[in-house]
């Protein structure tokens, strides 16, 4: 299946878009806020509701609307975006019995688990509402610039409805039917943003046992994270086939380097709880016979239950 996202960066253009779609916002805590006055810079006619009605008062100020119940919220355009805290608080507020859904499209940004996601679909598909889910990769300041990276999954043909509207948020992207793709590509991103950052907090933590301070070392760590980021398009092909011929280097070959980095850390008396990890985990792959084969195939290992 091609799962590749499509993007719209139109975030600046649209903000000179005609006849601009009514946009409602349910939720304005800090990125709710950011949400509604971005939709209200491109010219939206935006309506919003919050629990806490005085968070509405800069919007109002700068031409919001605000609905003075969620049900005359969501009534007030086809499309309505909503930022909560959680699921659980969506399903509070929505799921009130006066509250109708029937008809709208709701396209959910709260932060949650694929599961959560799916599950929302469903319910909103049984009471009527066209549902989009979606992941914010972005802080509040950068709402409503490209660099707010915005994913969506669900129906196709929902998302194309609203993506004109959907990109006065910033960058759009719409990755696949599958309601829960959102939140998987949300939590896989920040798998990458830990993994580099936990990455540089070691090798900082070691080289500051020598009076090597972070300064020094960040140039260096970057041109490492740049450098192997390139990697990752050959390493995909090598995953996708399920062959990993060793082209560069071997998993033994690295695994004798990571002894080097626990015996280093062990000895320099910082933390070496995460070098280990990695150890044991290509100490596995090696022991079911892939030492000469290259670093990807430990995608076995990530592949599995971490207590099977
Ligand atoms: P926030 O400032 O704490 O705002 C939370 C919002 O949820 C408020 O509008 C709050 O209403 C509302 N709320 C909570 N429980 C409710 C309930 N039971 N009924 C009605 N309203 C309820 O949080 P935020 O930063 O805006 O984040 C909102 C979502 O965006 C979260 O899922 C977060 O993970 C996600 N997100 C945030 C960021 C960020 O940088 N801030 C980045 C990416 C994603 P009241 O104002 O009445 O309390």
């Amino acid at each position: 299946m091609n799962n590749e996202p499509e993007n719209n960066n139109s975030a600046i253009d649209n903000a000179a878009a005609p006849a601009a779609a009514p946009v409602t916002v349910i939720g304005l805590g800090l990125m709710g806020q950011a949400l509604a006055a971005a939709f209200l810079r491109a010219g939206h006619p935006t309506t919003v509701w919050n629990r806490t009605a005085a968070k509405a008062g800069q919007l109002v100020a700068d031409g919001a609307r605000l609905a003075p119940t969620v049900g005359d919220a969501l009534a007030a355009a086809p499309l309505t975006i909503v930022c909560l805290t959680d699921y659980d608080a969506v399903r509070e507020l929505l799921g009130a019995s006066e509250v109708a859904l029937d008809g709208t499209t709701l396209v959910n940004l709260t932060s949650g688990d694929s599961a959560q996601a799916r599950e929302a679909a469903r319910w909103a598909g049984e009471r009527g509402a066209r549902y989009l889910d979606g992941a914010i990769m972005a802080v509040p300041t950068a709402i409503g610039t490209a660099d707010a990276v915005i994913l969506h999954s669900g129906p196709a043909a929902d998302f194309e409805t609203h993506e004109a509207t959907l990109a006065a948020l910033g960058t759009v992207t719409h990755l696949g039917a599958d309601h829960g793709l959102a939140s998987l590509y949300d939590v896989a991103g920040l798998a990458m943003m830990w993994s580099v950052l936990n990455a540089w907090l070691q090798g900082t933590a070691l080289l500051r046992t020598v009076g090597v301070d972070a300064t020094t070392f960040a140039p260096f760590a970057r041109q490492i994270a740049a450098g192997v980021a390139e990697w990752l398009p050959g390493q995909a092909e090598q995953i996708d086939k399920g062959s990993f011929p060793a082209e560069e280097s071997s998993l033994e070959t690295h695994a004798r380097a990571m002894a080097h980095m626990v015996q280093e850390s062990e000895a320099a008396g910082v933390n070496a709880e995460l070098p280990k990890l990695i150890q044991a985990m290509a100490a596995r792959s090696i022991a079911a016979g892939h030492g000469a084969e290259e670093y990807p195939v430990l995608i076995e290992e990530f592949s599995r239950p971490s207590d099977g």
